[in-house]
């Protein structure tokens, strides 16, 4: 549970998880044996399977990696395809994979005070569930990277409630409590952008018209983007015209 005084540091240390580094070993044998592992039944799988060593391969490469930007790089390349394709190719080992890392998202949060680890874990598990989404359900017409984005560079308001949502205990609810009254932000979507991890409110963002799937910091960046973004529009705005409704938010 969070303290008070832990918001307090919590609140100085803003920012940093975006930047870096050094945290101590998270122990994932240490956390199998926690009162509470957050929704995740990590004895689906015996320990010396392969799901197991694919989480750690992950954490490892977390904790190597020295810049949140190239945490995708590091767990992709800690556990390819190569390595473990029979994972790949299985949704049910990957959801499994992805309830994991949603859990020690909140073991890094609430326990650890570890904030790279934390957004590393929930960033890394959206993604693969955007792998699921697209890869073997098609139901997604391509990694919605803009999502990714946000929540590698996320508060704590909106780390939080990703969590929460995503965690059938009760772990989070104090925290939660505590962040729930603050403005949803977001970051700007442009590459270019002067101040790239700065949070701007929501309300005051430029949203792509066409496909509402990126957002910017001003009306410069969203035209300084449009080249890059273009590709990607058309893609999701295709998308949106032909499953209408059936879209997940
Ligand atoms: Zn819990
Ligand atoms: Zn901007
Ligand atoms: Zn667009």
């Amino acid at each position: 549970m969070a303290s008070r005084k832990k918001t307090k540091r919590r609140k100085k240390a803003k920012g940093k998880a975006a930047k870096a580094a050094a945290f101590k070993p998270f122990s994932l044998t240490q956390f199998k044996k926690s009162t509470c592992t957050h929704g995740w039944d990590h004895t689906e799988y015996s320990d010396n399977h392969d799901c197991h060593k694919f989480i750690e391969a992950t954490i490892e490469a977390f904790e190597r990696t020295k810049s949140i930007s190239d945490i995708f790089d590091a767990a992709e390349k800690a556990a390819l395809e190569h390595k473990y394709p029979e994972i790949w190719k299985d949704p049910s080992k990957l959801e499994w994979i992805a309830s994991a890392l949603v859990s020690i998202g909140v073991e890094a949060y609430c326990c650890e005070d570890e904030d790279f680890l934390c957004v590393s874990s929930a960033a890394f598990s959206e993604w693969i569930h955007q792998y699921i989404a697209h890869d073997h359900h098609k139901s997604m017409p391509s990694v919605y990277s803009a999502r990714l984005h946000e929540l590698l560079y996320a508060d704590e308001r909106r780390i939080i409630g990703y969590l929460k949502k995503r965690i059938p205990c009760s772990c989070l609810n104090s925290s939660y409590n505590m962040v729930k009254h603050l403005p949803k932000k977001g970051i700007c979507g442009s590459l270019g952008c002067s101040r790239p991890e700065r949070k701007v409110e929501l309300s005051e963002m430029w949203s792509c018209e066409a496909c509402r799937r990126e957002h910017y910091c001003s009306e410069e960046c969203q035209a300084a983007d449009w080249s890059r973004h273009r590709g990607e529009c058309k893609v999701w705005s295709e998308w949106k015209a032909n499953c209408g409704s059936s879209q997940p938010s």
